[in-house]
């Protein structure tokens, strides 16, 4: 079994923009050695979004060096960028966009919703990228509900899996995640109904959390933890246990291995060194932050 390290209950939620209340579960700043190849994950628990007309979410961004990876839980969410990327993500479905050398992007509640106006629940993790890999291209992958495979693992629970390869399904055979990842990286949606539970089976040396997103689990038989918390295991050992305990439970488990490279971050930027930052931050300025502007 891989030990509990430790569990650490979010802090109250705060706004990112006027579109997303989200509670921070994690950051890097904290602690970027015990998260790596996580950065930072926030999840927006179920609100209702009275209909408007006033645009909801955050304007014109940029980021440099990561990935950012939205689900989107309930209601939709729309996204466009300095590549000319443009996509609206429903219930069930990811977007996965790999920032690397640079990218500016908007983040909305898609103009329907928020004119409809409904229930949003989302995640945004930010999934750091190899130093070899900072200054990449930049990449969109827009992940729909219907190519991630939906397992059910002895016992019942429901595992989407998002990126990686999860043993553990009923059939005996493995299930692969659809995103494209430049480093080994894991990420699970995992559904446990009232009175379910799952053994995971894990790599030794890796990165384990489990972000207990709603609801409450039981951990490895022995610790209760409830919503919104993240559960932080030790890279040693092969299994852990999840059990609903309660009414049902949503735990987003990622799993990955450390890149064990220095991390260095301000704001949207996350790179390896201060002077990396310095360059960002002086491109961003000069305008030759991006490869090629929008031609919209
Ligand atoms: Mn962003």
């Amino acid at each position: 079994m891989k030990k509990i390290l430790r569990i650490q209950r979010a802090p109250a939620p705060h706004w990112v923009g006027n579109g997303f209340h989200v509670n921070s579960l994690f950051f890097y700043a904290q602690d970027a050695q015990t998260f790596s190849p996580f950065l930072m994950l926030d999840y927006g628990a179920p609100r209702v979004f009275p209909p408007s007309t006033e645009p909801r979410g955050v304007g014109q961004h940029p980021h440099r060096g990561f990935e950012t990876v939205t689900v989107a839980y309930q209601g939709e969410i729309e996204h466009h960028d300095s590549e000319g990327n443009r996509g609206v993500i429903g219930p069930g479905d990811v977007q996965w966009m790999t920032a690397a050398s640079g990218i500016i992007h908007e983040e909305w509640l898609s103009p329907a919703f928020n004119a409809k106006g409904g229930t949003l629940e989302m995640a945004q993790l930010w999934v750091n990228l190899p130093a070899k890999d900072k200054m990449a291209a930049p990449r969109y992958q827009e992940i729909l509900k219907a190519q991630i495979p939906s397992v059910t693992a002895p016992g019942g629970a429901r595992v989407q899996v998002i990126a990686g390869e999860f043993n553990g399904g009923e059939s005996g055979a493995p299930s692969r995640g659809p995103a494209m990842t430049f480093s080994p990286v894991n990420v699970w949606d995992v559904q446990l109904n009232a009175g379910q539970a799952i053994d995971l089976d894990l790599h030794a040396g890796y990165t384990t959390l489990f972000a207990v997103l709603k609801g409450k689990v039981n951990v490895n038989t022995s610790q209760d933890v409830a919503s919104p918390a993240v559960v932080v295991l030790e890279r040693d050992g092969t299994a852990a246990r999840l059990e609903a305990a309660g009414g049902d439970a949503t735990v987003l488990v990622l799993h990955g291995e450390p890149l064990d490279e220095p991390v260095a971050g301000y704001g949207p930027f996350v790179m390896n060194t201060r002077d990396e930052i310095m360059q960002a931050m002086q491109d961003f300025q000069r305008g030759t932050f991006i490869r090629q502007r929008a031609t919209a």
